[in-house]
């Protein structure tokens, strides 16, 4: 077999060897990047379907390379995570987007709520929260201006730590969002006992409501369990028109997605945050 195989072998070593010298590269060059500061944060407004109006921005990091240009975070995000520097980025997210919210609203931007992405790690991190108490602290951002999203997985990998962590979150005053929402494997007695706030319902959901009718009620019971919880429902990844009806008639509260607005450099968002009005 070894020797029948054995092109195939190389050829497979080959692209192993490529994907780790890929690795050790992207590693080298974000170790680079976090000393020279060559991150920025997009974001992407939610609009609240009954206020008609922008409530909440997602902060969203790109790596703004110097020769590469603008790099996506599914292209550094999971390396960033095999070798911890995950931690790094996500508190200079928090950092930046909280001290972000404040300027905007030292600028007349009222009742709106800034979203910060959590990896599992950081989530996980006996500094979180001490880290996010200083944070609001040094920033002067009121704690119910801050939500943190961590993912349904990240949720349920070990239920019973994270309502503890949570809990001592929600008593900071921030408030979580599950994001991802129908990816994962929830059980409902643990959705149940998670301090939480509001539930994201995945874009892989909402980008197959036209075209199968399951996915559809599948949405919709979704958006009717989080209300019988008490939970806001948030759709990401909203399209088309044809979408955000559903969700209207789902009575989702409210929708994040290109339909609205992709995610924007900071320099345009305070104008589409004003002059954005729906119905
Ligand atoms: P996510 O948290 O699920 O964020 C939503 C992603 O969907 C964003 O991609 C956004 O640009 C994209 N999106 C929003 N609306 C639409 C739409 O209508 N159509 C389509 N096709 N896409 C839409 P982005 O910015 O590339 O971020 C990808 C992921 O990277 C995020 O997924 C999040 O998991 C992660 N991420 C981003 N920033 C951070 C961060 O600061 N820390 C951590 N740990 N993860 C981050
Ligand atoms: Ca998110
Ligand atoms: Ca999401
Ligand atoms: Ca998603």
């Amino acid at each position: 077999a070894k020797s029948q195989g054995g092109q195939r072998y190389a050829f497979f070593d080959e692209s192993l060897k490529q994907q780790l010298l890929n690795r050790v590269q992207v590693e080298a060059d974000l170790r680079t990047a976090i000393k020279e500061n060559q991150f920025i944060l997009y974001y992407q407004p939610q609009v609240d379907l009954a206020k008609g109006r922008v409530t909440g921005l997602e902060a969203l990091i790109r790596w703004q390379h110097p020769e590469k240009g603008l790099i996506p975070p599914n292209a550094f995000i999971p390396i960033a995570e095999q070798t911890g520097l995950i931690t790094t980025l996500d508190t200079w997210s928090l950092r930046e987007a909280c001290r972000q919210l404040k300027e905007w609203q030292a600028a007349g931007l009222a009742d709106v709520t800034v979203s910060v992405n959590l990896s599992a790690q950081q989530f996980q991190d006996s500094e979180l929260l001490p880290l996010v108490a200083t944070v609001l602290s040094e920033t002067g951002l009121r704690p119910e201006h801050l939500d943190l999203e961590i993912t349904e997985s990240c949720a349920m990998s070990s239920p019973a730590c994270a309502i503890s962590i949570m809990q001592a979150l929600t008593e900071l005053g921030v408030s979580i969002s599950i994001d991802d929402f129908g990816t994962g494997y929830s059980s409902l007695a643990y959705l149940k006992q998670f301090p939480i706030e509001t539930l994201k319902i995945d874009r892989s959901f909402v980008m197959n409501i036209e075209s199968d009718d399951k996915v559809a009620s599948l949405c919709d019971s979704i958006a009717h369990l989080a209300h019988r919880l008490g939970l806001r429902v948030v759709a990401e990844g909203v399209e088309t028109e044809e979408q955000l009806k559903f969700l209207v008639s789902s009575a989702c509260d409210s929708v994040q997605g290109y339909f609205f607005s992709k995610p924007l450099p900071v320099a345009s968002v305070l104008q589409f945050a004003h002059s954005f009005a729906w119905q």
